[in-house]
């Protein structure tokens, strides 16, 4: 009898790790092949093909895993009671962990919640500062798509139509992409304007390329439109041009960040304050 017991938890460890391996090299497969759609690959930041977005179809479809989000974002401003930060750098929820790691040249907190970096609650995703691999929301998340469509129906009002063409992606497919463009023109060029795994803004779920991946969008009466409006709904232009030594990255007019209330801040009359140098911070790796 005990014989037949330990053959059969035998037989059941194995079969577990063989079921464990069929996925890890299921998983590693669906990396691989990962068109690169995009005409002129320079601006590669594209990539519309991957599972996380869908990119002929708007913000709506991507909004599903917003819950978890949400409660992220509020578990980060619940837990930033003024007298904590004082007293006890670090505070524990039964939920998540907050520590303040320390300031900006701005004089910002900068705060780490779960593995992610925050200043001024705004999530921070830039060279200097990665997303944990396990951090997915898994598309765009919810304050992100209602401020999206509010700005959309905006800019169709005034003849202008908006369409995300690459939305969320996951730490993986981050990873596929980056790598790609490192075969193909090496580390120094590709990170110039592609992001590392982890570093991308495109896996917090709240940026999005808009409309066309390309120089000249800047130049279109969309990405105009864009440019000078978008901070009305909470989005700034996160890469502008001129300022690739602050940002790491060259002119993306196409690429919108959604920080919230703090967008206006940094619109400063069509003349684009960075991110990095509104809270006082590096982009470099
Ligand atoms: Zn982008």
């Amino acid at each position: 009898m005990k014989k037949l017991s330990l053959i059969i938890s035998l037989s059941l460890i194995i079969s577990l790790v063989f079921v464990t391996g069929c996925d890890k090299k299921t998983a590693s497969e669906n990396k691989v092949d990962e068109p690169n759609t995009s005409e002129n690959n320079k601006e590669v930041d594209t990539d519309s093909s991957s599972n996380e977005e869908s990119s002929s179809s708007d913000s709506n479809s991507n909004s599903s895993s917003s819950n978890n989000s949400k409660s992220e974002i509020k578990d980060n401003s619940s837990t930033s009671s003024t007298s904590n930060k004082q007293t006890n750098m670090s505070t524990k929820t039964s939920s998540s962990t907050k520590t303040i790691v320390g300031k900006t040249t701005k004089q910002y907190n900068i705060e780490k919640v779960n593995g992610v970096y925050y200043i001024k609650g705004i999530l921070i995703a830039n060279k200097s500062y990665a997303l944990p691999s396990s951090y997915a929301p898994g598309g765009l998340k919810s304050e992100f798509t209602i401020a999206y469509n509010e700005m959309k129906k905006a800019a169709l009002k005034e003849g202008i139509s908006l369409s995300i063409v690459s939305g969320y992606r996951s730490y993986n497919t981050q990873a596929t992409l980056y790598n790609n463009y490192v075969k193909r023109d090496g580390k120094k060029e590709a990170d110039t304007y592609s992001a590392r795994a982890g570093h991308s803004e495109h896996q917090s779920g709240l940026a999005a390329d808009l409309n066309k991946i390309s120089d000249s969008f800047g130049e279109t009466k969309e990405g105009k439109w864009l440019a000078n409006n978008c901070y009305k709904y909470g989005f700034i232009l996160r890469y502008p041009k001129g300022k690739q030594s602050i940002t790491g990255y060259v002119y993306e007019p196409w690429h919108f960040r959604f920080i919230g209330d703090e967008a206006k801040n940094l619109y400063n009359n069509g003349n684009w304050i960075t991110l990095e140098e509104y809270l006082g911070i590096d982009s470099k790796y």
